[in-house]
């Protein structure tokens, strides 16, 4: 599977890894929107806060910054290289390795 956001490959991965283990701050937003299946169960889903970019002037660096809620400084600086995490699975991020550890989408 390839996640996209305004043209950019954001994360690459088969698709079992990519549901299980998604890496990318904008593959997690996006798959939480997944409406839950089971009535009256709380769901997971991620509000984005932040400017909706245009995509025909996309923002600069990380395309995904003005709405990532682990946005650090270079992030409008440093457009992030598609990186190999393991498992057949890329993701263009430079906080791939801080944000490993953070709270996944739960199965
Ligand atoms: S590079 Fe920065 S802004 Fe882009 S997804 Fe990663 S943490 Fe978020």
């Amino acid at each position: 599977m390839i996640v996209l956001y305004l043209g950019r490959i954001m994360e690459i991965a088969p698709s079992a890894e990519l549901y299980a283990n998604p890496r990318n701050a904008c593959t997690r937003a996006l798959l939480s929107a997944i409406p839950e299946p089971v009535p009256g169960r709380a769901s997971q889903r991620r509000i984005l806060m932040g400017d909706i970019p245009s995509r025909s002037t996309p923002p600069s660096g990380c395309v995904f910054h003005t709405r990532c809620p682990h946005a650090i400084e270079a992030r409008a600086r440093v457009v992030p290289p598609l990186e190999d995490v393991g498992a057949g699975h890329r993701s263009a991020c430079i906080r791939n390795h801080a944000l490993q550890t953070v709270e996944t989408i739960p199965a």
